[in-house]
């Protein structure tokens, strides 16, 4: 391939056939390709979108089930939660044997968190 080459790859341009003006860079099955053109490329680069994409989709499928199942796991923890609880005493909250006061306070961030506080 010389260093004048043209790339092979023509479109249309209303009623009128019009050339890439591009050098070719690569030859591939007999065709000259510019680095634009080149059909390895341009299939690495329909990849890339659609692996992208698919990344979004998933991670949209993701965040819609979370949003989904968010009232039933606040629920849940403000239930758990309550479970917890054996009252209060002027020193604080008492609770059940066994859970850390930490989780507890986790606990109560996240629901804060989901209500909006
Ligand atoms: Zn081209």
């Amino acid at each position: 391939m010389s260093q004048h080459t043209p790339c092979s790859v023509s479109r249309m341009d209303g009623y009128h056939l019009v050339g890439c003006r591009k050098p070719a860079k690569v030859e591939r099955a007999g065709r000259h390709y510019c680095t634009i053109h080149d059909p390895v490329r341009v299939a690495e680069k329909d990849k890339a979108r659609s692996d992208k994409w698919e990344a979004e989709r998933i991670q949209q499928r993701k965040k819609w089930a979370m949003e989904a199942a968010a009232p039933d796991l606040l629920e849940a923890l403000k239930e758990l939660r309550q479970s917890i609880s054996i009252g209060s005493s002027e020193y604080g909250e008492e609770l059940s044997r066994d859970v850390h006061p930490e989780t507890a306070q986790k606990a109560d961030r996240a629901i804060a968190k989901a209500e909006g506080r």
